[in-house]
């Protein structure tokens, strides 16, 4: 505990819970989205192509249900208190495997995404990163919501426009694009891992809150931080991966954790 009490140089690491009360299901746990739509088929590229061909009207609804939870959510106590914690410089940066740019939204700035970005597009050719228009892609969802609305589902070739319709073509050379998220068995995009290590790995304290801490090579970093000897917190309603490293397990959503410590700030 003093460990914590005295930490000079703290750090955060989040998962999918963090978003969980700002409306974006987690992949893991009683309300994962996972139970629904299995990873080994809808977590990977692959996995979704096979499905596109056999079964367009579930991918359609994966896509669907991804988007609109993408397009409503809005940073939640825990995002908030987190930049906060930046500004005052009581923790120096975030590192996170969400890809829903919530930390930026509450106004994070060092924020080192592990697994992309939704709102950004990434050019196949180039490789040049950019952000993609949120209209648009609120348009894609609309334009889904009209192909599975009708009785016969989706066509094939509709459902493909649809879902690559907010996907405009590079700002730089003018080629294909794709969204910028690493799906199961990509690589992690170049730097940023390291960074994360660099960061974990000389803080005094990583507070962890909403994974499931399986998610690899991101689940170690925790354990980089307990080996360069900080302190790990870990906020989570269930007991996780990380559970065993964790100096102090709080059992409670991250929402109203935060929420709690800043109104007891007041
Ligand atoms: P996970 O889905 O594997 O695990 C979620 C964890 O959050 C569980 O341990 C669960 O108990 C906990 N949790 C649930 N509600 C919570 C709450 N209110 N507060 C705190 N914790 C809560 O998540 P993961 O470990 O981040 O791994 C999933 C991968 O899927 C990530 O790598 C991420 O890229 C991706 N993902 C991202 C988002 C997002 O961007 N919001 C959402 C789902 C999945
Ligand atoms: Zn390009």
């Amino acid at each position: 505990m003093s460990r914590v009490a005295s930490s000079r140089k703290a750090a955060a690491f989040t998962g999918a819970g963090v978003s969980a009360e700002s409306g974006i299901p987690t992949f893991r746990g009683d309300e994962g989205i996972w139970r629904e739509y299995p990873p080994a088929v809808y977590g990977n590229l692959p996995g979704l192509a096979a499905a596109f061909l056999f079964r367009p009207r579930r991918v359609a609804g994966f896509a669907q249900d991804a988007l609109r939870a993408f397009a409503a959510a809005e940073p939640n106590p825990a995002h908030r208190v987190l930049a906060e914690w930046e500004e005052e410089g009581r923790i120096a940066g975030v590192i996170t495997q969400n890809v829903d740019g919530l930390h930026q939204a509450a106004g994070s700035r060092e924020v080192l995404e592990l697994h992309g970005n939704v709102h950004r597009l990434a050019c196949r050719s180039c490789g040049h990163v950019f952000p993609g228009s949120r209209e648009r892609l609120r348009a894609t969802l609309g334009e889904l919501e009209r192909l599975t609305a009708r009785r016969r589902g989706p066509g094939r070739r509709a459902l493909f426009r649809a879902l690559r319709s907010h996907l405009v073509p590079c700002e730089r050379c003018g080629r294909g694009t794709r969204p910028d998220v690493v799906f199961f068995g990509e690589r992690l995009p170049s730097g940023v891992l390291e960074a994360a290590a660099r960061l974990a790995s000389s803080c005094d304290l990583l507070i962890c809150a909403g994974t499931s801490g399986v998610v690899q090579p991101a689940a170690s970093l925790p354990l980089l931080a307990a080996r360069a000897g900080a302190a790990v917190v870990e906020i989570n309603p269930e007991p996780s991966a990380l559970t065993p490293l964790a100096d102090l397990f709080v059992p409670a959503p991250a929402g109203a954790f935060f929420a709690g410590l800043a109104a007891a700030g007041r």
